[in-house]
């Protein structure tokens, strides 16, 4: 409550230019969205559907608003550490700068938060990306059809650690169609090994058309 009251009174800075206004002005909004990162999400290579052939697995396209550094990283950043909810209309349009349009119907599906980070917030931060983000896309629908299978946590655990966890994150608990396109949703993507299990719960529950929309890249340090 007093949250959202503070949200109507104070005023918002644009991240990259600092004009009053909202949390990213249009003409940065513009900027940023037409610079929008064009390799492989996974890999990095050029290439034009976004995941390469070598990347490729049950997605057929992705789309990345960019790698993950300043201004992105810090709305990113803000929504998830900072309970900056505003920022994720922001980044929901950037999304939608950098995607197409959809066939009418197509599913967004978020890739759900881990349980004790989503209390701690207080909110699901992708869910709420992913919600903007299927208002703004015409006949989109918000489809949560991913759940949480285990308590994992990933940040700063080793690659092999990350690979294994992710493997058994997800469940679904719908049957899905083969002829309807869903997009999967998610905020950061490092090694591509939670969107590509992500991806495989929704083809084992029958999705056949699938794609990934990711705000940030942020590749492993080698
Ligand atoms: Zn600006
Ligand atoms: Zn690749």
């Amino acid at each position: 409550m007093i949250e959202a009251l503070l949200e109507l009174i104070a005023p918002h800075h644009c991240y990259e230019c600092q004009e009053i206004g909202s949390a990213l002005c249009d003409s940065c909004k513009y900027n940023i969205g037409s610079d929008a990162f064009s390799g492989c999400i996974v890999c990095g290579k050029p290439c034009r559907n976004g995941v390469c052939r070598s990347c490729k697995t049950y997605y057929e396209a992705a789309y990345c608003v960019g790698e993950r550094s300043d201004t992105l990283r810090q709305l990113v950043d803000d929504l998830k550490f900072e309970r900056q909810k505003s920022a994720a209309v922001s980044l929901a349009s950037l999304l939608s700068s950098v995607t197409p349009i959809f066939p009418a119907g197509t599913a967004i599906v978020p890739v759900p938060t881990i349980s004790s980070h989503v209390r701690l917030r207080g909110y699901d931060q992708v869910k709420l990306t992913a919600k903007s983000f299927a208002q703004m896309k015409t006949g989109c629908e918000y489809y949560p059809a991913l759940a949480r299978n285990t308590k994992t946590v990933q940040r700063g655990a080793s690659k092999s650690v990350r690979r294994k966890q992710a493997k058994e994150a997800f469940l679904c608990r719908r049957r899905l169609s083969g002829d309807r396109l869903y997009v999967i949703i998610d905020d950061v993507v490092t090694t591509g090994s939670t969107i590509e299990y992500a991806a495989k719960c929704l083809y084992d529950a029958g999705a056949r058309n699938i794609a990934v929309a990711v705000i940030s890249r942020q590749p492993m340090k080698k």
